[in-house]
């Protein structure tokens, strides 16, 4: 069959490698003209990265990241340690594959160099999508209609095609907002930071870790706002990081000191649906589900619902395509969906107030990490983990 993928992030990506490895001919939609992600970092549970195994991809994408050791959760004020867990190879024998560190652009060149090139349209915007009962149609900002069996929309959190399919619902703010910035490791070197960090304070966290092999550190300082403002791209004012975090552990304040003008990201998410297709076109990744990042697993939930596609896909023909969608569909939202409040519930957690709830959660992870060893959403990578694209 013959499928069209809008959108080149790492969703698209993933659906165009797995419905190719499903058998399919894939044509990739990309409004941009290059392959471009934000200059900033990702991390992959091994729920994610054993759906990258089974795309041929994990080599070309551990050979990019960084060793990540381990995690250490700190209290704001005075850096203590709540807890500390394992992200290291101890994750790879339990779960079967690695937790992994990267940066963006090293992911999604990772995965588009498994792309032939002439499968990939850049610099092509998608208008509209139409569908009768044989095929599906997309027509471009350029006037060309491309016919394929089925249109698989990962156009991200703006989507279009969640609106063509189920009307206007607009992206939803979350009240938070993210600086982030990227530097060399080396300038941080003096400091002793943990492997991975995250300071919790009210209102507010900070995150750090190491990627493209060590040699950078990224950084994500997460705080409440009622300024819904989007962008990758958007710089801060100057010290405004700074100002936000006025009073933290000093390791905390040299990192944001260093790491200069920083940039500004609102944060939103988008509602969860009751079905994410309709016939022979379907959502895949942030259009379907986008989140808060505090699971970290936006991205590895937009890999899952790319292996399930083409395990759904496999060996189908086009009279199959409807029903295979659904089921998709419906192997995925729950989890997905699941996600998506964890996240939420994540932000709410990592923000109290200093007083008794916030005691009570650090006794509270403490416990769990010198029980467990791994993060609380270990239980979810691995209740969703999809052994290879293929696998029933
Ligand atoms: C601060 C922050 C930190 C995060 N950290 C993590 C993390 O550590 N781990 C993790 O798993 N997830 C993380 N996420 C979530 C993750 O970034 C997203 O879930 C993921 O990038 C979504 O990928 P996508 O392919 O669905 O969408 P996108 O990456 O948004 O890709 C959509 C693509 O579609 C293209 N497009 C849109 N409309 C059209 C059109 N009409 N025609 C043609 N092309 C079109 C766009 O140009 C774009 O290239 C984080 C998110 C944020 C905000």
């Amino acid at each position: 069959m013959r499928a069209i993928v809008i959108g080149a992030g790492i969703g698209g990506l993933a659906a165009t490698l797995s419905l190719r490895r499903a058998g399919h001919e894939v044509v990739l939609v990309e409004q941009s003209p290059r392959f471009t992600e934000a200059g900033a970092g990702i991390q992959l549970a091994p729920n994610a990265t054993r759906v990258l195994r089974g795309l041929g991809r994990l080599d070309a994408v551990a050979a990019q990241a960084a060793p990540p050791g381990e995690l250490s959760f700190r209290r704001w004020s005075d850096g203590a340690e709540i807890c500390r867990y394992t992200l290291g190879r101890e994750v790879d024998a339990e779960f079967g594959a690695p937790y992994l560190q990267l940066h963006r652009a090293d992911l999604q060149q990772a995965l588009a160099a498994a792309v032939p090139p002439g499968s990939v349209r850049l610099g092509t915007r998608v208008v509209r999508i139409e569908q009768d009962d044989r095929s599906a149609h997309v027509t471009t900002a350029g006037g060309e209609r491309l016919t394929a069996d089925l249109v698989v929309a990962a156009d991200g959190i703006r989507s279009a095609a969640r609106q063509w399919l189920f009307g206007a619902d607009a992206a939803v703010f979350s009240r938070t907002a993210a600086y982030r910035a990227l530097l060399p490791a080396e300038q941080v070197a003096d400091l002793d930071l943990p492997d991975t960090g995250i300071w919790l304070g009210p209102g507010r966290h900070f995150v750090h870790y190491r990627v493209r092999r060590g040699e950078l550190l990224n950084v994500v300082a997460v705080f409440g706002t009622d300024t819904a403002r989007e962008s990758w791209t958007e710089l801060a004012e100057p010290d405004e990081a700074l100002r936000a975090f006025e009073g933290w552990e000093p390791r905390v304040v040299r990192v944001l000191e260093r790491a200069g003008r920083m940039y500004r990201w609102g944060i939103h998410t988008r509602a969860p649906l009751a079905r994410w297709g309709c016939g022979r076109v379907t959502l895949l990744g942030d259009s379907a589900h986008a989140m808060v990042p505090f699971q970290a697993q936006g991205a590895a939930q937009a890999l899952l619902d790319a292996a399930v596609l083409g395990d759904c896909l496999r060996g189908a023909g086009p009279a199959d395509v409807p029903e295979a969608l659904d089921r998709y569909a419906r192997r995925r939202l729950a989890g997905a969906t699941e996600m998506q409040a964890r996240s939420a519930r994540a932000g709410d957690e990592f923000h109290l107030a200093d007083g008794p709830e916030a005691e009570a959660r650090d006794a509270r992870m403490a416990a769990h990490a010198a029980e467990q060893r791994f993060l609380p959403v270990a239980a979810a990578w691995a209740a969703d983990v999809v052994d290879e694209p293929g696998a029933p």
